[in-house]
């Protein structure tokens, strides 16, 4: 959270605080002068007390907030809804028998992007899932990142179809600097927080790996990367140097994660692990459950890897 959100919450609370106080002067005017200042005084020390609370609830949220951050599905804000508007559009479709053809075909056309967007949550689970069985050690690193000022940093990760990536690579990490703290993360899912895209490709897991190592150096030093950054790619064309010239610690870094990311996964497979199941056959089997499913979510499907 920044200062500037602090300070504008704090005045939000305190305009709330005087509308109250205001409705309770009115009921106190026919009162003697005496007993207005005591509700007054009163008044003014109840303030006071709900200013505390008020900023030790700020201080509690941030902190349970710094306790739980975590690698977190990039889908998982509009699932529910998804989810619900997905069963009440299943319901008027086979109940409504007067709908018009374009009117159905609008109705498949929208449960069709609900039955992707609730899949491709399911696939991103799973395939973190896969990555912390395959490469445990990386994951739980990453899982508990924090910055300069040792605030933990959440990674929203999405697994997406080519045809939906932000940007024309493979995988991509976004990093942004926080209004007012130049030490802190910020990314559309909020304070404390990137962003990681990942396409549904055979090496997703692989890319992943290459992607967390950018992470693992810049969430700690996203100042100085910053700076470094826009000094040394500003003028760059071409997406596929970017994070990689030679000087580049980011860069460095991520390939250090994917040499690591080789070793825990042979470890993992020398000690009978399975090889995690291909995300396109994955993929169908979760769109097929989704499409099919009524009420009973989450369905499990099967995978054959082991915990
Ligand atoms: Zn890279």
């Amino acid at each position: 959270m920044t200062r500037e959100f602090l300070r504008q919450f704090t005045f939000n609370h305190c305009l709330i605080t005087l509308r109250l106080s205001s409705t309770n002067y009115i009921n106190t005017v026919s009162e003697d002068v005496f007993c207005l200042f005591r509700k007054l005084r009163i008044e003014i020390h109840l303030m006071m007390i709900a200013m505390k609370t008020f900023y030790l609830v700020v201080v509690c949220i941030l902190f349970v907030h710094h306790l739980f951050a975590k690698i977190k599905n990039g889908y998982e804000a509009r699932l529910e809804d998804s989810r619900a508007s997905l069963q009440a559009l299943n319901l008027l479709s086979l109940e409504d028998k007067r709908i018009s053809p374009l009117a159905r075909l609008q109705l498949k056309t929208k449960m069709a992007s609900l039955i992707d967007y609730i899949s491709f949550y399911e696939l991103t689970e799973e395939f973190i899932r896969q990555f912390k069985i395959l490469a445990p050690v990386m994951f739980t690193e990453l899982d508990n990142i924090k910055d300069k000022r040792g605030r933990y940093t959440d990674i929203y990760l999405r697994l997406v179809p080519v045809e939906k990536s932000r940007i024309p690579l493979s995988a991509a990490s976004f990093f942004q600097t926080m209004k007012d703290d130049e030490d802190a993360n910020v990314s559309h899912y909020g304070p404390f927080s990137v962003s990681v895209d990942i396409i549904i490709v055979q090496n997703a897991l692989f890319l992943l790996s290459h992607e967390l190592g950018h992470i693992k150096y810049i969430v700690p030093n996203i100042a100085e990367y910053s700076k470094f950054y826009n000094w040394r790619y500003s003028r760059s064309k071409s997406h596929d140097s970017m994070g990689h010239s030679p000087n580049d610690l980011s860069g460095k870094e991520s390939h250090i994660f994917e040499r690591r990311f080789l070793e825990e996964q042979k470890t993992y497979f020398e000690h009978g692990g399975k090889k995690p199941m291909s995300l396109f056959p994955l993929l169908a089997q979760i769109r097929k459950n989704t499409k099919n499913r009524e009420s009973d979510y989450p369905l499990l499907f099967a995978s054959n890897d082991t915990r």
